[in-house]
C-alpha cells in the first residue's frame, strides 16, 4: 500500500512527492493529463520563470495575507536554486529578480520526475479521478485505473486557468465535500478587454508598448510595460492589475510614471515655443499613442506649447498621469496566468497545509486561496507549499 496520493503531476505536486518520497514515505502521483507538469512546460515563455529572489509574503494575494508566511519562510527561493543547480541546470536573473532557466522549461520538468522516481516515488498519468471518501482512517479514491487508498491524500489539481490544458475545479470540490469554504475564484494574470470606443482605439494601437505605473482595486503601483492589443490592453503591467480588479472598477494608468510631467512640458514649451502640442505628445510618447491622446476630450491639441497656459499644462499632467479607462472584463480562464481565490486558508494549517477538519488531508499550490503576482512567485509559492506539506506527512 502506498503512504501518501498525491492528486495532480503539476509543479505542486511532483515537488511534494519527491520531498515526501526522499523523507521516506511511499508515494503515488496522479494525474488526468498525458504528461505530467505542462504549466511548467509553457510557463516563462518555455524558460520557466521559477523563482523569484525577491519573495516576501507582500507579492501574494489572499483573504489572510499573513497564511503564506511560514511556507514561504521555511523554503526560500535559495533551496529551490539550490535543488537546481544539483541537477545541473543554470539559470539568469532577466528583471525584478525573476529567475529564468538558461534550459528549456522540460529541463525542470525531468529534474521534478527524476526526484519523484529517484525517491522511490510512482507517478501515473491519464488517469481520471472520481469520488473521493475519507473512512476507517484512509482516503479511499476511485479512479479509471481502479480504486487506490492512502493514508495521507494531498490535493494539487491547481485552479481554473487554461481548461485547454486540463484545468479543473477538482481541488474545489474536494475541499467543498470536507466541509471547506471556497473563496469565490476569479482569472487573475490576465490581459483586460475593452467595448466600444476604447476597443476601437485600442485595436487601431495594438503593438504599441510603453512604461506605466499601473493599479487597481487595493493593489499596489505596478511599474512595468503596457501592450495595446486588438482587444484591450495587456503587458506585465496589466497582467499585475488584474490580481488586484474587480468588475466595473477603473485600472488606474499613469502613463508618464517618474515625472510630474509639469517640469517636462514647462522646459519643453521654453526650448520650442512654436511646436504644435500634438507633435510635443508624438515625440513624448509612442507616435500612435500621442496621437490618440491628443484626440482626448479636453487636450490643446490645436495649440502650440507657449500658448498653454498653467491650468491647461496642469489638465494635461492629471489627464496623463491619472488615466482611468474601465475595462468591460478581463480574457478569463482562457488565458488567465493563475485563479486567484481557491480554497479559504481559514480551514488550512499555515504551517502543514493541513485540513483542519480531516486529519490527513492536505492542500497546497494554485487551488489554495494564495495568488503570487507576475514573476515567479506562483512557483515559488508551488515548492514552498509542497516543502511544508512533505514535512509534515513525513512526521505524522
Ligand atoms: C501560460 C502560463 C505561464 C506561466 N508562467 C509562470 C512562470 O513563469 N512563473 C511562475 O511562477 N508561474 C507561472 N505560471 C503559473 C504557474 O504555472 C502555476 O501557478 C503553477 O503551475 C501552479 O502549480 P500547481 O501544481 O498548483 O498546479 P498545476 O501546475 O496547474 O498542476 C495541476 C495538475 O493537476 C492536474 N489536474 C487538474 N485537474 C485534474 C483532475 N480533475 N484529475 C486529475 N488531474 C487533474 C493537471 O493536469 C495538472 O497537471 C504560468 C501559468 C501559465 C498558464
Amino acid at each position: 500500500m502506498i503512504d501518501t496520493l498525491v492528486l495532480g503531476a503539476g509543479a505542486a505536486g511532483l515537488f511534494c512527492g519527491a520531498r515526501a518520497g526522499e523523507l521516506g514515505q511511499r508515494v503515488l502521483v496522479v494525474d488526468h493529463a498525458r504528461k505530467p507538469a505542462e504549466k511548467v512546460r509553457i510557463s516563462g515563455g518555455g524558460r520557466c520563470n521559477f523563482t523569484n529572489i525577491e519573495t516576501g509574503p507582500n507579492n501574494f494575494v489572499s483573504q489572510n495575507p499573513h497564511f503564506a508566511k511560514s511556507a514561504l519562510a521555511r523554503y526560500s527561493p535559495w533551496d529551490f536554486c539550490d535543488r537546481v543547480a544539483k541537477a545541473g541546470l543554470t539559470w539568469h536573473e532577466k528583471t525584478l529578480g525573476q529567475l529564468f532557466c538558461d534550459q528549456r522549461s522540460g529541463a525542470i520538468i525531468d529534474m521534478l520526475v527524476g526526484d519523484l522516481k529517484a525517491a522511490g516515488g510512482e507517478m501515473r498519468l491519464e488517469t481520471q479521478i472520481g469520488e473521493v471518501e475519507h473512512r476507517d482512517g484512509l482516503f479511499h479514491v476511485a479512479t479509471s485505473g481502479g480504486p487506490l487508498k492512502a493514508r495521507t491524500l494531498v490535493v494539487a489539481t491547481g485552479g481554473l486557468s487554461i481548461p485547454k490544458m486540463g484545468a479543473s475545479g477538482l481541488a474545489y470540490d474536494i475541499a467543498r465535500k470536507f466541509g471547506h469554504d471556497i473563496v469565490p475564484t476569479r482569472p487573475a494574470l490576465v490581459p483586460f478587454t475593452f467595448t466600444g470606443a476604447f476597443k476601437d482605439a485600442f485595436s487601431e494601437l495594438s503593438g504599441v508598448s510603453c512604461m506605466v505605473d499601473a493599479k487597481a482595486g487595493s493593489g499596489p503601483d505596478f511599474h512595468e510595460a503596457m501592450l495595446f492589443t486588438h482587444r484591450g490592453l495587456s503587458g506585465p503591467a496589466m497582467l499585475q492589475a488584474s490580481t488586484y480588479w474587480h468588475e466595473s472598477e477603473p485600472v488606474e494608468i499613469d502613463l508618464a510614471p517618474g515625472t510630474t510631467l509639469m517640469d517636462e512640458l514647462a522646459e519643453d514649451r521654453k526650448a520650442h515655443p512654436k511646436q504644435a502640442f500634438s507633435t510635443w505628445l508624438s515625440g513624448r510618447f509612442p507616435a500612435r499613442l500621442g496621437q490618440y491622446i491628443s484626440g482626448w476630450p479636453g487636450m490643446p491639441s490645436g495649440k502650440q506649447l507657449a500658448q498653454l497656459s498653467k491650468a491647461e499644462m496642469d489638465a494635461v499632467a492629471t489627464a496623463l498621469k491619472h488615466w482611468k479607462p474601465v475595462p468591460a472584463g478581463t480574457e478569463g480562464y482562457r488565458t488567465a496566468e493563475v485563479t486567484a481565490g481557491g480554497i479559504d486558508t481559514d480551514g488550512l494549517s499555515s504551517k502543514t497545509m493541513e485540513s483542519k477538519l480531516v486529519p490527513g488531508l492536505y492542500f497546497i499550490g494554485e487551488c489554495v486561496d494564495v495568488t503570487g503576482w507576475l514573476g515567479g512567485y506562483n512557483f515559488q509559492w508551488a515548492w514552498a507549499s509542497a516543502d511544508a506539506c512533505a514535512r509534515a506527512i513525513a512526521d505524522r
